[in-house]
């Protein structure tokens, strides 16, 4: 991390002496875990559990996992227990710690037209993979050669594109495929996890796609104390804060996130010399 980004860290953790207790929201995919072209084998890198599961114990931080999946894959690929609270489906899908579960209605036109799009692509995927979710269709060409997957963007574009003209459905486009769906978006997960919480408090959400950026924008637009950042091998253009590297400076600063809040209680000049384990 920069010494830039590293002050910008500190500054924020500094914020946790108030009275609100912190939010970290956090996508999984290439953030906390990463991809693996079998979806149902991307665990989390090696000591994230464990320093969630930390912070979890602490009991002053609230967690949640901001996600495109399906809200209930997160649990058995985390293996944090009992879950942590799920906003799947990039927020849509909404899975309370204790098994509750909301889903957005899309309007009756945008359901019409993914159901008539579903028939069409489970028949031809256009030599993609198609991802059939509750609110959306999605066109993935991760891991296939350049030239093809091309063709399967070309292709999907051309069918998905002429349908944001129907009202509730939109296009999200992400690092290797894109989508067309309905309801909210990350960004409105975020503000919707903070409107129920009902105080300021220090937000930080940390992610790696573009399907991120709106939650990055949600967070820096923020009155209270806001920390959006971009987990990635490789910088890239983006409304993020901060950059970090994975895993191992996604580790340091989920320490130094559990250093600052056990330091809620303790001397508060002791704060800084403690959090200065994001520097090492
Ligand atoms: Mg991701």
């Amino acid at each position: 991390m920069s010494p830039e980004d590293t002050k910008k860290v500190r500054r924020f953790l500094d914020a946790f002496a108030g009275d609100a207790d912190p939010f970290l929201l956090l996508d999984y995919d290439g953030t906390l875990a990463p991809f693996r072209l079998d979806r149902y084998q991307a665990r989390p890198w090696s000591g994230v559990r464990e320093l969630l599961a930390d912070i979890r114990r602490q009991g002053r931080t609230r967690i949640a996992v901001i996600t495109g999946r399906p809200a209930n894959e997160i649990a058995p690929l985390l293996g944090i227990g009992p879950p942590l609270e799920v906003w799947g489906l990039h927020g849509v899908d909404h899975l309370y710690p204790d098994g509750r579960r909301e889903l957005e209605p899309a309007p009756p036109a945008a359901r019409e037209k993914l159901d008539a799009l579903r028939v069409l692509l489970k028949r031809d995927s256009l030599g993609g993979r198609f991802e059939d979710k509750e609110n959306a269709a999605v066109m993935h060409w991760r891991g296939i050669a350049p030239h093809k997957a091309r063709l399967i963007e070309q292709k999907t574009r051309a069918l998905f594109e002429p349908l944001v003209s129907i009202p509730g459905l939109a296009l999200l486009e992400f690092e290797a495929g894109v989508e067309l769906r309905a309801g909210r978006d990350k960004g409105g997960a975020v503000e919707a996890i903070l409107k129920e919480a009902g105080r300021a408090a220090p937000v930080a959400f940390l992610g790696d796609d573009l399907t991120d950026e709106s939650a990055f924008c949600a967070v820096n637009s923020l009155g209270s104390p806001g920390l959006s950042v971009l987990v990635r091998h490789s910088p890239r253009e983006t409304q993020a804060n901060v950059w970090l590297r994975p895993p191992d400076e996604l580790r340091q600063f989920l320490k130094a996130w559990f250093a600052a809040c056990e330091l809620r209680t303790e001397i508060p000049n002791q704060r800084t010399q403690n959090i200065e384990v994001i520097q090492k």
